[in-house]
């Protein structure tokens, strides 16, 4: 068995035109073939090397880390003197990711990294987390890294990568009791003691994933008497150091293999990452666009996992004398579960592409003065970016969050039993759509394009593709959709009411969300039509009836709807 190989779809998105010139970013126009004799001379040889760390993921997947699944989630983490130890299953899957050389996959190759490109990074977190979404958390927080990489100090950079390359594990610690979706409330104490020449770090964090990590990001307050986020910094704390411990493993619904902690810093040896103040303004907004996306990774795999499971389940379990697929109520379930995977991979692809190339214009600003048409470009990437990674991450937690519900289902009376795999999956996913910014604070983070009209030009602009014959329908309905949502954002305008605006952000959200959804599945229906076409007509249907039900309510509403509700 292989979790890449036996998944045609994903190889469609290293064929991207788009690939060749993030490979090319990426590798500096393959000039490190001199130095590194495993870097690519050219875009061929690169893929090439992607395929085969591709197909080792997928091999280790399922051959141990879905194996072992189970076994981590009946054993978990456990807690003895502050220190957390992992279940001897996780050890294992650690240990082999490890010595795979998994560990630094975005790094770069001067720390012992591999330099994949973001895109890359997220294929494999794809595969992961359908193995294993909590397995998924413990190696993805490798990407906290990221924050060293493009915030940290030269000397930070060459004393923590390679050790992160070489298999550290890393937490980010924002969350404490009273500061949750709102981190400017963060009260952890920094104090910097001249005599010592280093920070220290007080207090308490609550609800951090791998808490007992051997690098953690922590965001604490550094300015007294400050109050909001500009008295916030970001500091790098070493286990090795003392001074942190674990109070407490949560006992929890779902990801049971992902230790989720309440840490005590007392006088915790800290050092500042980056510039004073900037700790949540820059250094954490970045971090956790970051991990947005992670998420909105392990959402796939998960909702990958529950259609493998009610597919399966569904062409062997007989009923009234024939197998359940084939009758209307479950192959329609079964094939949304299909549709929806398919167009949030779609957009989760387009989202990592737009962050590997903002990412990479980033650096290139570092190293020399960008054209007047490189900074264009820039920005343009990076603001797609900015208003794709809120709609990912909020539609594609849900998305995980029905997968799971209609895997369970299909699954009847068994699914509702800890023997089947569709049980954990159905806890596992209720948490993408809280951590890392809940729904509602990822409607928030993405409102402005809204109202601002940048989802409504993105989507136009994918409109505009050469499409066949047999899909030119599904093209018009789709405009049809835009339309609809035009009309809906134009009339919550005109109220021109904030509560009003906030009451039916998350109704203009999800119509953003589909009709991107559905333009972008158009985009790899009409690139592999075998692929993706029967998915995108089911896909198109479903998202129109979402799309007219929301245009529905919007034109119905008048603000004083709003004194309806008890508060
Ligand atoms: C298993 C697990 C792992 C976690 N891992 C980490 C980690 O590694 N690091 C870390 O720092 N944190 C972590 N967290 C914390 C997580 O990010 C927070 O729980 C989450 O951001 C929500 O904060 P809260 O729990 O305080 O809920 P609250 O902020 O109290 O929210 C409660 C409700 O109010 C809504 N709400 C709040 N504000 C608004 C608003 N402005 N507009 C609309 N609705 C709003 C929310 O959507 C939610 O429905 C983890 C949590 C869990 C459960």
């Amino acid at each position: 068995m292989n979790f890449y190989t036996d998944n045609k779809n994903l190889e469609h998105y290293l064929k991207h035109p788009l690939m060749q010139r993030i490979v090319a970013m990426q590798e500096h126009d393959y000039a490190q073939s001199s130095e590194y004799n495993y870097a690519p001379i050219d875009f061929a040889e690169a893929v090439e090397g992607y395929r085969r760390v591709l197909e080792l993921v997928g091999e280790l997947c399922a051959e141990v880390v879905a194996p072992n699944a189970m076994e981590v989630e009946n054993n978990g983490p456990t807690l003895c003197a502050g220190r957390v130890n992992y279940a001897p299953a996780t050890i294992e899957n650690l240990e082999l990711f490890r010595r795979a050389g998994l560990m630094g996959i975005s790094m770069p190759r001067r720390f012992g990294g591999l330099n994949f490109p973001r895109t890359i990074f997220i294929l494999i977190e794809d595969i992961v987390s359908r193995a294993d979404a909590a397995f998924g958390n413990l190696w993805g927080l490798q990407d906290c890294a990221e924050t060293i990489l493009n915030f940290g100090s030269d000397e930070q950079k060459q004393r923590y990568l390679p050790k992160i390359c070489a298999g550290a594990t890393m937490s980010m610690d924002l969350t404490e009791p009273d500061a949750g979706s709102d981190l400017q409330s963060v009260r952890l104490k920094a104090t910097y003691s001249e005599q010592d020449a280093c920070w220290y770090l007080d207090g308490v964090k609550r609800f951090i994933t791998n808490g007992d990590s051997d690098v953690h990001l922590v965001l604490a307050r550094s300015e007294e008497g400050s109050v909001d986020g500009r008295g916030l910094s970001l500091f790098i704390v070493e286990k090795e150091c003392g001074g942190v411990h674990t109070r407490r493993i949560e006992n929890k619904m779902g990801i049971h293999g992902s230790p989720t902690c309440e840490l005590v810093f007392n006088h915790a040896k800290a050092e500042l990452c980056g510039s004073r103040r900037m700790g949540l303004i820059k250094y954490v907004m970045s971090l956790m666009n970051g991990a947005r996306l992670g998420i909105a990774t392990q959402s796939v795999g998960i909702a990958q996992a529950a259609y493998n499971e009610a597919l399966e389940y569904a062409r062997s379990r007989k009923q009234f004398g024939k197998t359940i697929i084939n009758f209307p109520a479950v192959y329609d379930m079964v094939g949304a579960m299909k549709a929806r995977l398919d167009a949030l991979r779609s957009l989760l692809y387009e989202t990592a592409r737009n962050v590997d190339m903002a990412g990479l214009f980033d650096e290139l600003s570092r190293e020399r003065t960008l054209t007047p048409q490189e900074r264009a470009e820039s920005k343009l990437f990076a603001k797609k970016a900015d208003a794709l990674t809120p709609i990912v991450k909020g539609i594609g937690s849900e998305i995980a969050n029905m997968n799971a519900y209609d895997c369970v289902q299909v699954h009847g009376g068994s699914g509702y039993m800890r023997d089947y795999v569709c049980e954990r999956l159905y806890r596992d996913a209720r948490i993408t759509s809280i951590y890392e910014g809940t729904t509602q604070l990822q409607v928030v983070a993405a409102i402005r394009y809204a109202t601002s009209g940048f989802y409504t030009q993105l989507i136009e602009e994918y409109l505009a593709i050469d499409v066949p014959a047999e899909m030119l329908m599904l093209h018009g309905r789709i405009a049809a959709m835009l339309a609809a949502y035009r009309q809906a954002v134009e009339r919550v305008q005109s109220f021109e009411n904030q509560e009003a605006t906030d009451f039916l952000a998350r109704r203009l959200y999800e119509m953003a969300a589909y009709t991107l959804m559905s333009v972008l599945l158009l985009h790899d229906a009409v690139a592999d039509g075998q692929l993706f076409a029967k998915s995108l007509h089911r896909f198109v249907a479903t998202a129109e009836s979402l799309i007219c039900g929301h245009a529905a309510y919007i034109s119905a509403f008048t603000p004083d709807f709003l004194q309806n509700y008890d508060k």
